[in-house]
C-alpha cells in the first residue's frame, strides 16, 4: 500500500490575473514550508508548467517576503493553448513528475480549474506514457497520483463555491472610487454617466458597485431586459430629475444584453439618452484599471485564509484525495468538488446565452436577488406608496463609522417606501433627548452612499435610567411607532436599558431595532459592523506606506491601532499586512513574551532583516503599554535595530467608507426594515439585526446582551480568533 503523504506542491496562478493573488501564493509556500513539503512555484500559468526548466522554481521563505501589498501576481499569469491539448498537458506532467511534484495550488477562474481537473484525471496515463516513451521512469507497482486544490482567483466573482472570489473586492474598490469621483463631476456639470464595467457572465461587479456608489440604474448579463427597457430608463431619469436629481450614473456590465441577446454596448445606452432626455451624456470604461493596485484588506485575508487551508487540506487528504475546490462560504473556508464548481460556473453562463435569466439569477444565489431588488427600489424617484404607517425614527448613536450615511440612505428610503414618515434624531442620543427631530425625505439622502461619518450628527452618550421619562416625552410627542438606531455599544445598552424599564413608559413600547455600527467590530449577533473594513483598510493602507519606508535600515515599527477590547482591527491589519507580532485586548501582553519577541526580532534582523511590523491594539494591556514597549524593546534590541512608534489615531475612521460597508450598509438597512414591517412580538420589542454567515438575522436585545463579556464590552465569542494561530504562523 502507498503512502498518499503529499511531498511537493507546486502553486500557479493561471488566467486573468487578480489582487490578492500574491497573498494566496505566500500563504501556500510559507505553510507548505512549514509542514516540511518542497513547493515550487510555477510561472505564468500552465505555460510554465508545460515549459518547465527554470520556469518551475524551489520556493523559500523569503521569496515570497513583501509580495502581500503588490497587486496582480509575481508568479505571472498567462492563457495557454497548448495546455488545452493533451500534448502540452503530458510536457506538463513529465515536468511536474521530474520535480517530485504530487500536488499542485492552482489560483484561477474556471477555465484554470478545468484545466487542472483534466490534468489531474489523465495524469496516471499521461505519465504512463512518458514512461513508455523513455521520458520518465516510474516506480514499479506505483499509481502516480496528483491532488489538486483550487483557489477562486477572479474579479468578476463569478465562480461558484465561494461567496467571494479572490480579487472582486478589490475590484470593487476600484469601481467604487471612480464612481464617486465621476459623481461629483457629474453634479457639477450635471451630466449622465454611462459607467462600463468588468463582467462578461456576471453582474456581480455592476450590481455591487451600483448599490455601492448610489449609482441610477444598473444593466447586468443575468438580468432579462424589457424590449422597451429603454423607455423605463429614460422616464425613471426623466422623474429623477423632476425631482431634484441633477445626475446620474448608469452601471453596465460589459456582457449586458439586449433582449434578443445580443451585446448591449455602454455607447448604444449614451446615445439612446442624448437623444431622449437630452443631456450631456458620457461613457467611462473603466478596464484593467479594476485589475490593478494593491489588494484590498479583506482580498489579503481571504487569500491567505484559502492558501493556508489548502495546505491543510493537503496535509490532511493527501496525494489521493478528490480534486476540489476551496472558497468562503458563511465566512468559513468550504470545499467543493472541482467538477461541480466548474460545471455550475460554467452553468450561468450557459444559461443567459440561452435566454434562462430565471435560472441565471437563481444560480447566483439570494443575496445577488435580494441585491438586484433593492437597488431597483433605490433608484424609484419616489416613494411608491402613502405614507400611512405612522412615524419612524432614526438616529445614529454612539461614534460615528464609515457607512452610517449608506444605511441611512437605504433605511429612509426603504421605510418611506414601507409607507412610513421618517424622522432623524441630530446626534444621536443627546439630540433625541433635546427634541431634536427632522424630517428626512426621499432626496434629502441622495449622494450619502459614499459620504463618511454621519450626515445627521453622531454623538457617544450613555443613556442613563433618569433620562427615560425625558426620552418617552419626545417619542410621545413626535407619535414615535418605530426606532432604528444605528451605532455601537451605546445603541445596544440604550435598547437594553429601555428593555429593562419599558413596562413604566407606554411611549416607550414601540419596536426598536439597532444595526451594527462600529469600526470595532465588537459587537454581538453579527459577524461583522458597519465601518470595520473601512477602518481596517485605512490601516491596511497606511502600514504599506511604513513599509515603504524600508529602505530605512533595520527597524521596528510598533504601530498602535484601535479596535478598544477588541482585536478584530489589530488581527486583521496583522493578517493583512504580514505583521510580526499583534498585541491583543483578548490575549494581553506579559514580560515574558515580550522578551521572547524581542528575542525573535533580534534573530529576524541578524538574519539580515531590515524592517519588522508590530501591531498593538489601544489598550491590548494597560501596563505594557506602546511607549513602554518600544522602550523595552529599544533596551534590549540594542544597536541591531531601532524602534519606531505610529499611532494610527483618527485617520482610522476617516474618509469614504469601504465597498464593503456600504453594501453591509445597505443589506442590513433594507433587512431592518423587512423586519419591523413583518412585526415584532410584544415581548421582544426591542431587537438588533446582524449579519451571520450569509444570513440577516436579527435577535432580542437582551439575549445580543447576554453574549457580550460585560466589562470587556465585546462579544464573549468572536469569529476572527480562530484566525489567531494562522497569524502566528505565517
Ligand atoms: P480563467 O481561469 O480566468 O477562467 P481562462 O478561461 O482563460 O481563464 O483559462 C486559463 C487557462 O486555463 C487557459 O489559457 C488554458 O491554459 C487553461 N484552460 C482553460 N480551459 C481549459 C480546458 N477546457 N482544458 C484545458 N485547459 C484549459
Amino acid at each position: 500500500m502507498q503512502s498518499s503523504k503529499v511531498k511537493a506542491i507546486g502553486v500557479l496562478t493561471s488566467g486573468g490575473d487578480a489582487p490578492g493573488m500574491n497573498a494566496a501564493v505566500r500563504a501556500v509556500v510559507r505553510m507548505g514550508l512549514k509542514q516540511g513539503l518542497e513547493v515550487y512555484g510555477i510561472q505564468n500559468g500552465w505555460q510554465g508548467a508545460v515549459t518547465g526548466g527554470d520556469r518551475i522554481t524551489k520556493m523559500q521563505w523569503w521569496s515570497v517576503g513583501g509580495v502581500l501589498q503588490r497587486g496582480g501576481t509575481f508568479l505571472g499569469t498567462a492563457r495557454c493553448q497548448e495546455f488545452r491539448e493533451r500534448e502540452g498537458r503530458r510536457q506538463a506532467a513529465v515536468h511536474l513528475y521530474q520535480l517530485g511534484i504530487d500536488a499542485l495550488v492552482v489560483i484561477g477562474g474556471d477555465g484554470s480549474l478545468t484545466g487542472a481537473r483534466l490534468l489531474a484525471e489523465e495524469w496516471p496515463e499521461l505519465l504512463a506514457e512518458a514512461a513508455a516513451q523513455g521520458q520518465i521512469t516510474l516506480v514499479a507497482g506505483e499509481t502516480p497520483r496528483l491532488a489538486i486544490v483550487g483557489l477562486p482567483g477572479s474579479i468578476d466573482n463569478d465562480t461558484f463555491g465561494s461567496d467571494m472570489s479572490i480579487g472582486a473586492d478589490t475590484a470593487l474598490h476600484r469601481i467604487v472610487t471612480a464612481a464617486d469621483q465621476l459623481v461629483s463631476t457629474a453634479s457639477a456639470h450635471q451630466r449622465t454617466f454611462v459607467m462600463e464595467v468588468m463582467g462578461r457572465n456576471c453582474g456581480y461587479l455592476a450590481l455591487a458597485g451600483a448599490l455601492a456608489s448610489g449609482a441610477h440604474w444598473v444593466l447586468i448579463p443575468e438580468q432579462e431586459l424589457e424590449p422597451r427597457w429603454h423607455q423605463d430608463l429614460v422616464s425613471s431619469l426623466k422623474q429623477a430629475r423632476a425631482a431634484g436629481r441633477e445626475h446620474a450614473i448608469i452601471m453596465i456590465a460589459e456582457g449586458a444584453r439586449h433582449p434578443d441577446g445580443l451585446p448591449l454596448e455602454a455607447s448604444t445606452v449614451q446615445e439612446l439618452l442624448a437623444k431622449r432626455l437630452g443631456t450631456d451624456t458620457r461613457v467611462t470604461v473603466l478596464g484593467h484599471v479594476q485589475r490593478g493596485g494593491a489588494p484590498s484588506a479583506f482580498d489579503r485575508v481571504l487569500s491567505t485564509r484559502l492558501g493556508a487551508a489548502a495546505v491543510a487540506d493537503l496535509m490532511q487528504h493527501g496525494a489521493d484525495m478528490a480534486p476540489r475546490m476551496l472558497g468562503i462560504i458563511n465566512n468559513q473556508v468550504a470545499s467543493t468538488p472541482l467538477h461541480e464548481m466548474v460545471e455550475k460556473s460554467q452553468a450561468v453562463a450557459e444559461r443567459v446565452e440561452a435566454g434562462d435569466y430565471e435560472g441565471a439569477v437563481a444560480l447566483r444565489g439570494h443575496s445577488f436577488q435580494e441585491q438586484l431588488r433593492l437597488l431597483k427600489l433605490l433608484t424609484q424617484a419616489a416613494p411608491a406608496v402613502e405614507a400611512t404607517r405612522g412615524n419612524l425614527l432614526l438616529l445614529t448613536a454612539g461614534h460615528d463609522a464609515p457607512g452610517m450615511n449608506a444605511c441611512l440612505r437605504v433605511v429612509t428610503r426603504v421605510a418611506l417606501n414601507s409607507g412610513y414618515q421618517v424622522w432623524s434624531a441630530t446626534y444621536g442620543c443627546e439630540g433625541l433627548l433635546a427634541g431634536e427631530l427632522r424630517p428626512l425625505g426621499w432626496m434629502d439622502v441622495t449622494g450619502w452612499s459614499s459620504r463618511g461619518g454621519s450626515e445627521i450628527g453622531a454623538g457617544w452618550y450613555e443613556l442613563r435610567a433618569e433620562d427615560l421619562p425625558q426620552l418617552a416625552a419626545v417619542l410621545a410627542a413626535h407619535a414615535i411607532g418605530a426606532v432604528v438606531a444605528i451605532g455601537g455599544v451605546d445603541a445596544y445598552s440604550a435598547l437594553d436599558l429601555i428593555a429593562a424599564h419599558q413596562a413604566e413608559y407606554p411611549a416607550l413600547q414601540v419596536p426598536m431595532l439597532a444595526i451594527p455600527a462600529s469600526i470595532n467590530n465588537n459587537l454581538p449577533g453579527t459577524d461583522f459592523a458597519i465601518g470595520a473594513d473601512s477602518a481596517l483598510n485605512n490601516i491596511v493602507s497606511a502600514l504599506d506606506k511604513i513599509k515603504d519606508t524600508a529602505g530605512a535600515n533595520r527597524r521596528a515599527f510598533i504601530v498602535e491601532v484601535m479596535g478598544w477590547h477588541s482585536g478584530y482591527l489589530a488581527l486583521m491589519a496583522g493578517l493583512a499586512s504580514g505583521a510580526e507580532q499583534i498585541y491583543l485586548p483578548e490575549e494581553g501582553i506579559s514580560l515574558q513574551g515580550l522578551m521572547a519577541d524581542v528575542q525573535a526580532l533580534r534573530q529576524g534582523f541578524e538574519r539580515g532583516k531590515r524592517l519588522s511590523l508590530l501591531i498593538l491594539n489601544e489598550i491590548a494591556s494597560r501596563t505594557y503599554d506602546l511607549d513602554t514597549i518600544r522602550r523595552i524593546m529599544e533596551e534590549e534590541g540594542g544597536d541591531l535595530f531601532d524602534v519606531r512608534t505610529v499611532i494610527l489615531g483618527h485617520l482610522q475612521r476617516g474618509g469614504a467608507p469601504s465597498p464593503f460597508d456600504r453594501i453591509l450598509a445597505a443589506r442590513l438597512g433594507a433587512a431592518a426594515i423587512d423586519h419591523l414591517n413583518r412585526g415584532f412580538a410584544p415581548d421582544s420589542l426591542y431587537r438588533c439585526i446582524g449579519l451571520q454567515g450569509k444570513r440577516i438575522a436579527s435577535m432580542d436585545i437582551r439575549e445580543a446582551m447576554a453574549q457580550m463579556d460585560c466589562p470587556h464590552e465585546r462579544p464573549r465569542q468572536e469569529w476572527f480568533m480562530t484566525l489567531r494561530d494562522l497569524a502566528r504562523s505565517l
